[in-house]
């Protein structure tokens, strides 16, 4: 027996709307590209995210800065991402691209800063 779900399409900011039937394949509608079809198929099979968020640093011009997975991470870890992210204080200067926490929860996918913060 086939079940389908509605989806938004997250890859790109016209947001379809998309119909996906799962069965024995999992069939994509609605979807006015390929990454839409992959993003369906993705969604149901092996879902995952980019995580965006801030950290608490010390020594620099504000008390948080904004970090991000270099990657998607499964969706399912979001939660213990997040905590790992909120439990690691770090020290200015920091350079926009530094890897902050490497390989977080063992899924091989860096922590990393989204902008620099000079020492003051
Ligand atoms: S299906 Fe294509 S056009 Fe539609 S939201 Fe996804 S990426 Fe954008």
């Amino acid at each position: 027996m086939s079940k389908v779900h509605d989806l938004i399409c997250i890859a790109c900011p016209v947001g379809c709307h998309l119909k996906v039937t799962e069965g024995s394949e999992i069939l994509v509608e609605h979807a006015k590209c390929k990454r839409g079809e992959a993003y369906g198929v993705k969604e149901l099979t092996n879902p995952t995210r980019i995580v965006t968020s801030t950290m608490k640093i010390e020594g620099g011009l504000s008390s948080r800065i904004p970090v991000r997975t270099a990657e998607d991470i499964p969706k399912d870890k979001i939660f213990d991402c997040m905590k790992e992210i909120n439990e690691t204080t770090l020290t200015a200067p920091v350079k926009m691209g530094d890897v902050l926490i490497e390989n977080v929860l063992g899924t091989g996918v860096n922590i990393v800063a989204s902008r620099s913060m000079k020492a003051i």
